[in-house]
Parts: C-alpha cells; sequence; structure tokens
C-alpha cells in the first residue's frame, strides 16, 4: 500500500503516519525527519537544508526529489510506504507519480487532515521532540516526562527550531501557497480523502484505519 499524508504543518501527518506504519508494516517515511537528521550530521544535504528550514521555506524541489527516489529504492520499501510531508509543491506530486508508474508502485490513497489555523497554532506552539529518534510529544495533550528525557532512547526532548510563532507563519502561508494546491491536484485523479483532525488520535487512527482496511480488502 503506498499512501500519502497531506495537511498543514501541525495537524497531526506524524503522529497518523507513525501509527498506521505500525499497524501495516510499511515504513512512514517523513522528509522532515531525514533532513533533521541531515542537519544534526552536518552532511552536505543538511548544510543544504538548514537555511531553509529555519526560515520556515521549502528546500528546493531539485533536491527533495533526489531525496525521496534515493528513499524509496531502499528495501523496507517493498511493500508500500507512507509519505508524511511528501509531496509539498506540484512539481514534487508529479515527478512521485511518474517515479511511481515506473515502478508500478501507484499511490492507492491520499489521506488529507483538516483543521483550523487557531488550533494549528496552539499544536505547533505546544509540540516538543526528541532530538535523537523524532518521537514526538506534546505539553498540552501528551507531555514529555519531568526529566524530558525520551522514554525511547534517552535523547533530549526540545522545541523544534521552527516551531517559534514567527517561522510558523511562515510556514503557514507556505502550505497555502504551494502544498495546498495539491488538493486539487489529488482530488481530480479520485484519490484524495478528508478526513478531519479534531478528536483524539486513537479517533482519528481509528477513522482512516476503517477507510483503509474497506480501500484494500
Ligand atoms: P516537516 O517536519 O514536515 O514540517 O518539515 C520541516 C521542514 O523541512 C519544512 O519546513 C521544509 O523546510 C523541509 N521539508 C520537509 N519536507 C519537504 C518537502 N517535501 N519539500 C521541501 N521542503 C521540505
Amino acid at each position: 500500500m503506498q499512501l500519502v499524508m497531506l495537511g498543514a504543518p501541525g495537524v497531526g501527518k506524524g503522529t497518523q503516519g507513525k501509527l498506521l506504519s505500525s499497524y501495516y508494516q510499511i515504513p512512514n517515511i517523513s522528509t522532515g525527519d531525514m533532513l533533521r537528521d541531515a542537519v544534526s550530521r552536518g552532511t552536505a544535504l543538511g548544510l543544504t537544508a538548514k537555511g531553509y528550514m529555519d526560515q520556515g521555506q521549502l528546500v528546493p524541489d531539485d533536491v527533495m526529489i533526489g531525496l525521496i527516489k534515493e528513499r524509496l529504492q531502499d528495501p523496507d520499501c517493498g511493500h508500500g510506504f507512507i509519505l508524511d510531508g511528501y509531496p509539498r509543491t506540484e512539481h514534487q506530486a508529479e515527478s512521485l507519480d511518474q517515479y511511481l508508474a515506473q515502478i508500478n508502485k501507484p499511490i492507492d490513497a491520499v489521506i488529507e487532515l483538516e483543521l483550523a489555523e487557531e488550533e494549528i497554532i496552539r499544536r505547533l506552539s505546544s509540540r516538543r521532540i526528541c532530538q535523537g529518534c523524532g518521537r514526538d510529544f506534546n505539553l498540552i495533550s501528551n507531555p514529555p516526562p519531568a526529566d524530558n528525557k525520551c522514554p525511547t532512547c534517552g535523547g533530549a526532548i526540545v522545541q523544534r527550531a521552527d516551531d517559534t510563532p514567527e517561522t510558523v507563519r511562515t510556514r503557514l502561508a507556505v502550505y497555502q501557497q504551494k502544498t495546498k494546491p495539491l488538493k486539487t491536484y489529488y482530488e481530480k485523479t479520485g484519490r484524495l480523502t478528508v478526513f478531519p483532525a479534531n478528536g483524539s488520535v486513537e479517533e482519528i487512527h481509528n477513522r482512516i484505519r476503517s477507510f483503509l482496511d474497506a480501500k484494500i480488502q
């Protein structure tokens, strides 16, 4: 099964993607996590990406298209994958469709999570992540332990550099301008399903899962 998670930053694509990943036993591929990892390791990709990420801008398409093609060739993608944060522009979406057609693994469903902007800003400002493994926390709904150490890997739990109010505003504007048009792109080809992203993590997960289970039967 090949899935795309669509939606503004902070709607919970990563959280839902990871749950679906463990249920369907296919990898959740977060391009944001891949880039943050590259930044923290100081690789050439990380050095290129950092400036764009810190400003809430998109990393250029040619970099991203190369990165995702390489990742999709990894053996763990053999039975499918979930894309979280990719594609983010029409050019990325078109080139992804072309590539997946070549390898005969077309997208089965595009899941869009929808949430009011005030709620997105509230979630992003209270979001925290583990620097080591990327595990998500939220000061309100899923608080980190008192010692601020990740229960999974022991890493430090921090606020993302791009979750500050000013960068969040830029990221939401970039989303509206560059990524929102993908809704029409996938709608036109009958692949989009929209889910409200309010409610508990489990409720949303169950809704998406029922839909996908029915689809693959
Ligand atoms: P995310 O963790 O998905 O919110 O991504 C964090 C940042 O990584 C974004 O604000 C972009 O700077 C960059 N990024 C992640 N995915 C992409 C993509 N598909 N295209 C361009 N930039 C991306």
